[in-house]
């Protein structure tokens, strides 16, 4: 299909590897691995790592996808570094994305502290490296703090994440399910305020996942951003439904990501017409958002379908979505760090070298 979608270079803010990687690949990965799996065949593994009506109807259910199956298949240097190259290489072949960030935790993929952690990242780095390199892609990793580990364990993840910072790891975003209410809480909001200005101390972005199921609220927007101060919100679809949490967002001038398909799967958000409730809200009320994947092949989706299944719902007008481009490239910490993975191959560097 040609239309003007199919002319844009894209931006992909919300990757989660443990979504986005072929089953194909993942099933490769596990062959390689020696891994046992519980199935006969290859269509009953693809069933069991792509998310649909039948299996998801939940985030719970979405991210015990990726706890049993993705996130296991992906715990080693070789599985990590192919991962990310996969990710990145096929973003660009199915919608020309041109500039992306993919988030991980990589303690999610050390088998509970088996392998080391360095060895993980560096693997990711390599994977990132190779696929940039090749593609002329831009592309920067987030290390994501999981809502279920304790604070001295994601504490370990910012310090990696300042440690790499210069070689790749743009941010650092909060992720997990919504049923641990870390906005509820005041000396988890306090605690993790200090660790957030901390990351930002050192240079790293932030991003945090909040504010997208039913569970929370506009409310635990409004607690994310007064304490965490995070560059952009995962999701963050709840303050649509919460004036004051809007008007914070556009006053702190923060970038929500959101993930269409994503949300229609786990039921964060109910239907086109909720989406479109929302969108208008956010767009009467000055809300920056930018529209991503989360999880391309959990969900079976692309960035350019997900521009198609609001543009074609007369959700988004063309201009609304070039519009939505302009802030992911304001919003973007690869550009914001000018980290730029290509950067010995510009002319002025050649010129240097002459
Ligand atoms: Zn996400």
């Amino acid at each position: 299909m040609v239309d003007f979608i199919s002319n844009l270079s894209l931006i992909d803010l919300h990757i989660h590897v443990g979504g986005s990687v072929a089953p194909h690949v993942l099933w490769r990965l596990a062959h390689e691995q020696g891994f046992k799996l519980p199935v006969d065949n290859y269509w009953q593994f693809k069933q069991l790592v792509t998310a649909t009506s039948e299996n998801v109807s939940s985030l719970d259910d979405y991210l015990k996808i990726l706890h049993e199956w993705t996130e296991k298949i992906q715990s080693s240097p070789m599985a990590v570094e192919q991962s990310v190259y996969e990710i990145i290489s096929k973003e660009y072949r199915s919608s020309n994305v041109t500039a992306m960030e993919l988030r991980f935790n990589p303690m999610k993929r050390n088998s509970g502290g088996e392998l080391d952690l360095d060895h993980i990242i560096h693997a990711a780095l390599r994977g990132m490296d190779r696929v940039c390199l090749e593609y002329g892609v831009q592309a920067g990793l987030i290390f994501c703090l999981a809502r279920e580990f304790d604070f001295e364990r994601n504490k370990i993840l910012v310090e990696k994440a300042i440690r790499y910072h210069g070689r790749g790891v743009v941010g650092i975003d909060l992720a997990g399910t919504e049923k641990r209410r870390l906005e509820d809480d005041p000396a988890l909001l306090k605690s993790y305020g200090e660790l957030f200005a901390y990351a930002r101390q050192h240079g790293l972005k932030t991003t945090v996942h909040t504010g997208e199921t039913r569970v929370t609220s506009g409310e635990a927007v409004i607690a994310v951003l007064k304490h965490l101060k995070p560059h952009r919100i995962g999701h963050g679809i709840r303050a649509a439904y919460n004036p004051k949490a809007m008007a914070m967002l556009r006053e702190q001038a923060v970038t929500l990501e959101i993930c269409p398909t994503c949300n229609l799967r786990t039921g964060a958000v109910a239907n086109m017409q909720e989406f479109q409730q929302i969108f208008t809200n956010f767009n009467q009320n000055g809300v920056r958002y930018t529209i991503n994947t989360d999880g391309s092949y959990l969900l079976q989706t692309n960035m350019q379908q997900e521009l198609r299944l609001l543009h074609e719902n007369r959700i988004l007008s063309q201009e609304q979505i070039e519009q939505s481009l302009l802030w992911a490239k304001e919003a973007c910490f690869i550009f914001a760090l000018r980290y730029n993975p290509n950067s010995y191959l510009t002319p002025s560097h050649q010129a240097e070298e002459e």
